[in-house]
């Protein structure tokens, strides 16, 4: 007897945790009906055994009176009946113990007018028509699609949901944040020593860090912890660097996700991980949110709806703005955030209450590109001559990323050239390589292509160097590099402002290497792509966005938040003004070019031979020819204060170690 379920007994109570979604289950049910299936197919000839007879044979047990249940199976061209029991011995040579009660005899039959006809006339029972005896085919044939649609369907939210925590379609709602807890388990090992220069970002992110570690320290003079940082900078400059020694140094749990993390292509499934990231960090909280590239999701809403917009981001982003900065109070949360492309976010995200503070990441100057380089040459075997400022200096506009990249490339050139030590020349090679890309020396040229490159880059060398404001030259190569016939490389003055002055001298020494070959060969060639295109740019923006042209001044028609879309914020009658300024200060600066070159024409030629001579030159060579140049640049002015502060300092120390010294003597007689 089945037992009764006992009133009495207390129920089992539930653990808490959901019996948890196993796909095996799916496939092992699935299996099991094909199988039941397979068996039903087959269940028609259960009862006995079969045997297979020609169509004669057949006709005489039917004639004979042996058959019952005959079946006709269309599909198969075959007939067949079940034999009498008192018969079963004459066909089977056996008894139903060996062949079973209802052992069948089938035929294939040759057409199906021919075996109606004959059991018309020889079978009194009634006779049964079948297209397919084969159920389990049938069955099969129209399960199949569904079959594979669900297969197909569970595949799909086993796949999407397999990156969530515990995989699955149920966690694909979950954030994806890596948690890095204060006792170090899936820690990083970067503290605020790897992350050289940048100390004033570093000293606001160690603030960060304070907050969270003593919030009385802030809180007793009233004053709130702030809720959000944002660095902001280009590309590689070491915000994600600088975001991971937080989460070396900070003594609390860090989560960190990247913005493009919330993006699914389920619509809801952003906002429902904002949710849930919030609602881990609240549980862990005092904790660091850090979500890298933010701009995948804080990009501001309401711009795209023209193209169809994309409500789901705009959800995320909601969900965000609220998490932040809504009803809900996130005590002890602070959330840090990267991205290089601040002006495309969205203004609540960036409203104090959120954002309250953003942290400029620039590139780094010439004494942070020496510690930059400092940190990045540590694990080299480095020549001992190898002077770190005279890298720094050679590498101005690199990013941290970009200087750990010379150091790497640099050990790999000495390598590859067999050497022992990573010396100058690999740096040189490394940071050429790097700005020009790889030297094709296989390029196969002509003496006459070469002549004219030469006559275009000694164009460039010498007006660069009879200008005031353009940037000195370092190097001019006529080896093919990357994408280029010849390159030059400049070193380009570290200026927070550009004056107009500088902006034209640069133009000018850009263009003077078409206006070279113009005056020297008379013809101008495609060579110069690169430099037009860099020219139009850089007036097209002086023109147009920095107000500096003199029938258009004073008016910027930049936009930083880029909502006009397509339309342009000028007339037509502008925009016709525009080009034409563009093109008078073009033609102005080309003259101007074409003027120096014909003023200098000796020099210049001397310089284009000796670059076709010897294919590389440097700025000695250019200094030979041309004289020193009479202004200094701002880096020498800028090096030249540093040593007299340094000089100064020195002076001070071994004044006041004199002193020292004398006052000790004096005590001594006393
Ligand atoms: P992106 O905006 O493209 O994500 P990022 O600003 O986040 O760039 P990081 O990923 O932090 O750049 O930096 C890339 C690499 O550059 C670092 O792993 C590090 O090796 C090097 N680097 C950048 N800045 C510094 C620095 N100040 N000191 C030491 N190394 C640095």
């Amino acid at each position: 007897m089945p037992q009764q379920p006992n009133p009495q007994q207390p129920r089992k109570q539930p653990t808490g945790k959901k019996p948890g979604f196993n796909l095996t289950w799916v496939y092992f049910a699935v299996i099991a009906g094909l199988a039941i299936m397979l068996y039903q197919g087959n269940s028609g000839s259960a009862g006995g055994q079969k045997q297979e007879v020609d169509y004669s044979a057949f006709r005489a047990y039917v004639q004979k009176g042996y058959a019952r249940e005959v079946v006709v199976d269309k599909s198969e061209s075959e007939v067949r009946f079940v034999v009498q029991p008192q018969h079963i011995r004459e066909v089977f040579k056996a008894g139903s113990d060996k062949v079973g009660t209802r052992p069948t005899v089938a035929a294939k039959y040759p057409t199906i007018d021919k075996v109606t006809d004959f059991l018309d006339k020889n079978y009194k029972g009634v006779v049964r028509y079948e297209e397919s005896s084969n159920y389990f085919l049938q069955l099969l044939g129209s399960l199949l699609p569904i079959l594979l649609l669900v297969f197909l369907w569970f595949y799909m939210f086993r796949r999407m949901g397999a990156g969530g925590p515990s995989g699955g379609i149920f966690s694909i709602g979950k954030s994806k944040a890596r948690i890095i807890e204060k006792d170090g388990k899936n820690g990083t090992n970067v503290t605020f020593k790897d992350v050289a220069g940048l100390e004033g970002a570093k000293q606001e992110v160690q603030e960060i860090v304070e907050f969270l570690k003593c919030p009385q320290k802030f809180t007793k003079l009233g004053g709130k912890i702030p809720k959000g940082a944002l660095l902001v900078g280009p590309p590689g400059t070491g915000k994600t660097l600088l975001a991971k020694a937080v989460a070396g140094e900070a003594e609390v749990p860090f989560f960190s996700m990247a913005g493009s993390d919330f993006v699914e292509m389920f619509v809801g499934v952003g906002a429902s991980r904002v949710r849930d990231l919030f609602q881990q960090a609240k549980e862990k909280s005092p904790c660091i949110v850090f979500i890298d590239e933010i701009d995948a999701i804080g990009r501001a809403r309401g711009k795209s709806s023209a193209m169809g917009g994309n409500d789901e981001r705009e959800n995320t982003l909601n969900q965000l703005l609220t998490e932040m900065d809504g009803f809900g109070t996130n005590s002890g949360v602070i959330v840090l955030a990267a991205t290089n492309r601040v002006e495309i976010l969205d203004h609540a995200l960036l409203r104090a209450g959120r954002f309250d503070r953003q942290i400029y990441v620039d590139l780094p100057e010439l004494s942070e590109r020496v510690a930059i380089f400092k940190v990045h040459l540590a694990p080299l075997k480095l020549d001992p001559d190898l002077d770190v400022e005279l890298l720094a200096r050679q590498t101005p506009g690199f990013s941290g990323a970009d200087i750990a990249n010379v150091c790497n490339e640099a050990a790999l050139i000495a390598a590859r050239h067999g050497s022992e030590k990573v010396g100058k020349q690999d740096f040189i090679d490394a940071v050429d390589r790097i700005v020009g890309g790889l030297e094709k020396t296989s390029k196969v040229m002509t003496e006459e292509e070469k002549r004219s490159i030469a006559i275009h880059e000694a164009g460039h060398a010498s007006v660069s160097w009879l200008l005031e404001h353009a940037n000195p030259l370092i190097k001019v190569t006529i080896v093919p590099r990357g994408q280029a016939l010849g390159a030059a490389w400049y070193l380009p003055e570290e200026r927070t402002i550009t004056t107009k002055e500088q902006m034209l001298d640069e133009i000018c020494s850009i263009l003077a290497g078409r206006a070279a070959e113009e005056l020297c060969l008379g013809r101008v060639s495609s060579g110069a792509l690169n430099d037009l295109e860099r020219v139009t740019k850089r007036v097209y923006a002086m023109v147009a966005y920095y107000g500096m042209s003199e029938n258009l001044s004073n008016i910027c028609y930049y936009n930083s938040q880029g909502d006009y879309g397509f339309s342009k914020p000028y007339s037509e009658k502008t925009a016709e003004l525009i080009d034409a300024e563009v093109k008078r200060m073009v033609a102005e600066q080309y003259d101007r070019a074409k003027r120096l070159l014909t003023e200098n024409a000796e020099k210049h030629k001397a310089l284009a031979d000796l670059l076709c001579e010897r294919e590389v030159i440097f700025t000695e060579d250019v200094k030979n020819i041309f004289g020193p140049r009479p202004w200094k640049s701002r880096t020498d002015v800028l090096m030249e204060e540093e040593a007299v502060k340094l000089a100064e300092a020195r002076t001070r120390k071994l004044e006041a170690e004199e002193a020292k010294g004398e006052a000790e003597g004096a005590k001594g007689e006393s």
